[in-house]
């Protein structure tokens, strides 16, 4: 299933093929390279790059880089990795930034027809200037200029010859307008800024608004697709295509942007966890970015099946993040081999096994999808299980390991648990069991029965390993508090222990199910010749129906 469901979008899109309105439809996504994308943006891009593909029409990748302050080409770099990554290919990659001199002659036709103007007015008046819902703006002296005297002080301004903030362009518009962003915006701004693509070529910049529909109608986009946000910016969007004398007309369209539970998503905040060292970087398995989620283990798939289901809508809502976690493991479920790890590891001595034997069982490699065949695991007299499998003093129906009981371990026989064995200060460092031959798995062993099943790791071939396992970073959200303060303290828990000896050819980014513990990743970052990283992807259940 690679497409979703109808959304308001493409009914426009179907009606605008039908009535020959457009050919072909042109889509774009339009990152701003001020940082690594992340959920969110994939909603935009599944929904820009299906579209797209579904009506065989064009997606551009756009670099919304009109302002230098922010912008590096570490993310420019990162943004693409990370659509190719999803599977997505663009067919034309451009650089808003290529087209200043085209926006700046677009500025020039505007103050030719007397719709621009400069002004001297700081920030500051022009903001009280502009009125407010209930009360129309007040116009500024520098409305009146003529036409010459506008052409000349914009031409002075991008010559440098004036100081950041000392002068802006606006469009004339109407200063009583109903809608604040028609209230003459500011199109044009100084800012003597080198910037990643162009240098020192120019000291004045675009405003977004201003530059966002020159970008799609030079482009020839059909249609330009946003958040919410831009709704009320769509009359100047409309306007600057009108008025700039563009060919091409581009229509905006919004729809919500994607909110999660548990998770901050504006850039500003993820780079202030990465630059405050809350996280180990962009691509930290705790962050939602798209970098964060590969390493976390998350699959491009599962990221692009939640953004179909969850769908396009035009209100706005918050999405419960364990939703996307429930298609990681339907995408892994039946993909992922599983295997044996203990995380915590306690000693086991079988004390009637023949010393220094080693027999090799069999075990389906996924018992749910027989064609991934068998795996051999190790058995023998020392065998590590989970610490937390055993009790001293169990609670009635603890159905696992306490002194006396007999238990099912997985893939191999019943073991009864006949001696503890303490150090000098109390700590339990050893169980002393027997087993039972005849209960070998696979030889239909039905005498008795025991309820409880274990995981375990032969000992003298366990492979060390890491395991790092994750709670959410982000502590559910109390508004009106910094989100700092929100961050969880323990988001992070790092374990010892042992996997099966075939794991010794696992690589970067392999996924596998532990029995009992969930699906795992390894991580690219931290694993090394000696020692293998496991990033726990998603535990095994959870209480998310959808
Ligand atoms: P942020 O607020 O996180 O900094 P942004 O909107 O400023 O994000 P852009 O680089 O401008 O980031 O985003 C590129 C595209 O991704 C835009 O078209 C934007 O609408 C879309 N987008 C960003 N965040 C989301 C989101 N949470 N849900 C859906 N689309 C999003
Ligand atoms: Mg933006
Ligand atoms: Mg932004």
């Amino acid at each position: 299933n690679t497409t979703s469901s109808s959304n308001f979008i493409k009914h426009i899109i179907k009606e605008d093929l039908a009535s020959g309105k457009h050919d072909e439809i042109v889509t774009r996504f339009p990152p701003e390279p001020n940082g690594y994308l992340h959920i969110g943006h994939a909603k935009s891009i599944v929904l820009n790059f299906e579209l797209a593909y579904e009506f065989k029409g064009k997606i551009h990748l756009r670099f919304d880089d009109t302002n230098p302050l922010k912008e590096d080409v570490e993310y420019v770099n990162s943004i693409k990795e990370d659509i190719e990554w999803l599977g997505y290919k663009w067919d034309a990659l451009h650089f808003a930034s290529n087209y200043f001199e085209e926006m700046y002659h677009r500025a020039v036709v505007l103050i030719k027809k007397g719709l621009a103007y400069v002004e001297d007015l700081s920030q500051e008046e022009i903001r009280a200037y502009r009125g407010t819902l209930t009360e129309p703006g007040k116009e500024s002296p520098a409305r009146s200029r003529t036409v010459e005297e506008n052409l000349d002080l914009f031409e002075r301004m991008r010559k440098g010859e004036f100081k950041n903030g000392e002068k802006v362009l606006r469009a004339k518009i109407d200063m009583s307008s109903p809608n604040i962003n028609m209230r003459d915006p500011v199109i044009y701004r100084i800012s003597h800024t080198e910037h990643h693509n162009t240098g020192d070529q120019w000291c004045i910049y675009p405003l977004y608004s201003f530059a966002h529909p020159l970008e799609d109608a030079i482009e020839g986009v059909t249609h330009s697709i946003c958040t919410l946000e831009f709704e009320d910016q769509r009359p100047f969007y409309d306007w600057v295509v009108a008025n700039c004398d563009m060919d091409a007309e581009p229509r905006q369209y919004e729809f919500a942007r994607l909110n999660l539970t548990n998770t901050v998503m504006s850039k500003r905040k993820l780079k202030q966890l990465v630059d405050e060292n809350y996280v180990d970087g962009w691509d930290d398995p705790r962050m939602p970015t798209i970098s964060g989620l590969r390493r976390r283990g998350f699959t491009a798939d599962s990221i692009k099946q939640f953004c179909r289901e969850i769908g396009v809508a035009r209100a706005d809502n918050t999405v419960d993040v364990r939703m996307l976690e429930h298609f990681i493991r339907e995408d892994l479920k039946l993909k992922a081999p599983r295997t044996m790890s203990v995380l915590d590891p306690l000693k086991v001595v079988i004390t009637n096994y023949p010393e220094g034997e080693v027999e090799w069982l069999d075990a389906d490699i996924n018992p749910e999808n027989e064609e991934m065949g068998k795996r051999k695991i190790p058995f023998s007299r020392e065998i590590y299980i989970e610490r937390s499998d055993f009790m001293e003093n169990p609670p009635k129906k603890y159905f696992r390991l306490f002194p006396g009981s007999e238990v099912r371990l997985k893939h191999a026989y019943f073991i009864k648990c006949e001696e503890v064995v303490k150090d000098d200060a109390g700590n339990i460092v050893e169980l002393r069991c027997t087993y039972d031959p005849e209960t070998k798995s696979g030889t239909g062993f039905t005498g008795r029965k025991v309820k409880g099943t274990l995981h375990w790791v032969e000992a003298t071939h366990a492979k060390a390993a890491e395991f790092r396992l994750y709670d959410s970073l982000i502590l559910d959200e109390k508004s009106g508090h910094d989100f700092l303060e929100q961050v969880n303290p323990d988001s992070l828990t790092i374990a010892q222990g042992f996997v099966e000896p075939n794991m010794e050819e696992a690589k970067a980014n392999d996924k596998f199910q532990f029995f009992r513990h969930g699906y795992f990743n390894v991580d690219p970052k931290h694993t090394t010749e000696e020692k293998l990283v496991f990033n726990r992807i998603v535990e095994l259940k959870s209480s998310f129906k959808l």
